[in-house]
């Protein structure tokens, strides 16, 4: 019998063969600072790149639109169970398909449009689908946000209670993107209570240090939490939804029919290896040397005269004020690149600079702890971090740093990708 021509994809596709070669390559021999960013385990790449790709199973286990479902609901079942250990949580969603669209699922649960709502601005450290102007959220919504004292950069919860009092928002989001801080859920929880709001915790930044402990958890305190799975938890691209029992059925209709279709199965594979991992003790080690690396580095670049906001972390990522050192963070992160540190520029809180092209650097320790590297390599890591921006023009200064960088990195190679 003739068997169906089916090669590698090496013969089948060389150009993207070669594309994925050249990342495997790039995140190998790169300091990863993309504080969002991580590896996933070689066990959590096979899940996700398995043939659980190919069912459709629209609904839920046990009530699904198609037949066939003998092995994905089991795959869901596990995740679910498992996510619930984790995080000690009465339900999860495990279907949204990343960390945007479990947020619209969450507005879709408990809103109508027009409806106030309130979450942190974007240029305080915020997600866009906090309500942010240029997002369906703020389009859709009546959005109120509120932002960080001028004098500490820390959350601004009489402006919270404030704005809540004036507006009484259906929804209240606490969870940033660039903030680093402990977030206060009790404190939200108390302003929301006093206006008849549902407190929403977007946690897809801190998941995996809330997963060990190491950042506090507001299961208990948000009546719903949402998250991706892919930043410090370790899991592949994807969202997900936890919440109590009382707004299980509407967090569940409106994922799904509300806003998907069939859920993405070999994510859910994915998801669920990942939260075996994050049971496991290695994982608490794991978060904690996360936080601490991330403080170590910025007590090394508070001691080169890099400014920091708020003055330090209490989480993974740091964000940098580079007015000091006199060069704007779009420039910092070019040149940082050529020499194989990868960052991103960002706003600051009250930033004089525009968004294109702001004042701030931010930097996380997550895919760097991910490879094993600890306080030595922070120092250096700062040392380098320090030569580039005292010379971002210089090609000679740029070479070496990403000579010793690439150095530095082959003695500690990544999860998940083949070493060849
Ligand atoms: C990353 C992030 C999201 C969005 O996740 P995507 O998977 O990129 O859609 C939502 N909220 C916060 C706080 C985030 O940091």
């Amino acid at each position: 019998m003739a068997t169906l021509h089916d090669p590698p994809l090496a013969q089948r596709d060389p150009e993207i063969a070669r594309l994925i070669a050249a990342e495997e390559l790039r995140e190998t021999v790169k300091l990863r600072l993309i504080p969002s960013e991580n590896y996933v385990s070689r066990a959590v790449l096979e899940a996700s790149g398995s043939v659980l790709t190919n069912k459709y199973s629209e609904g839920y286990a046990g009530k699904r639109y198609y037949e066939g479902q003998q092995i994905i609901d089991q795959v869901e079942e596990l995740a679910c169970a498992r996510l619930k250990t984790l995080f000690g949580a009465d339900h999860v969603n495990v279907q949204p398909y990343s960390g945007s669209p479990a947020n619209l699922a969450v507005y879709l649960a408990f809103c109508q449009p027009g409806d106030p709502i309130m979450g942190l601005g974007l240029p305080a450290g915020g997600h866009l689908t906090h309500g942010w102007n240029v997002s369906i959220t703020g389009k859709y919504f009546q959005s109120h946000a509120y932002g960080v004292r001028r004098d500490d950069h820390r959350i601004d919860f009489d402006q919270v209670r404030s704005l809540a009092r004036e507006h009484k928002p259906k929804i209240m989001w606490c969870g940033t993107t660039a903030y680093p801080r402990i977030i206060e859920f009790d404190k939200f929880r108390e302003i929301a209570d006093e206006v008849g709001a549902i407190l929403c915790a977007d946690i897809a930044h801190i998941s995996g240090l809330v997963a060990a402990g190491v950042h506090p958890s507001p299961i208990g305190i948000a009546k719903v939490v949402t998250s991706t799975t892919h930043k410090t938890l370790r899991g592949p691209r994807g969202g997900m939804i936890l919440c109590d029992a009382e707004h299980a059925k509407a967090i569940d209709r409106a994922v799904f029919p509300g806003l998907q279709g069939g859920p993405h199965n070999h994510t859910t594979a994915g998801i669920a290896v990942a939260a075996l991992e994050a049971q496991q003790p290695a994982f608490e080690a794991y978060a904690r040397a996360v936080v601490d690396n991330a403080k170590v580095l910025g007590e090394a670049l508070l001691a080169k005269g890099v400014s920091l906001v708020t003055g330090g972390t209490d989480n993974h990522l740091l964000l940098l004020d580079l007015t000091p050192k006199n060069i704007p963070g779009k420039v910092a992160a070019q040149a940082l690149d050529r020499a194989g540190i990868v960052a991103n520029y960002n706003s600051i809180p009250f930033d004089p600079r525009k968004p294109f092209d702001p004042s701030g650097l931010r930097i996380g320790t997550p895919a760097i702890t991910s490879r094993g590297m600890g306080a030595d390599e922070m120092r250096r890591l700062a040392d380098w971090m320090d030569q580039v921006l005292c010379a971002p023009d210089d090609p000679a200064t740029i070479t070496r740093v990403a000579g010793e960088v690439e150095q530095l990195c082959r003695q500690f190679p990544p999860p998940g990708i083949p070493q060849r």
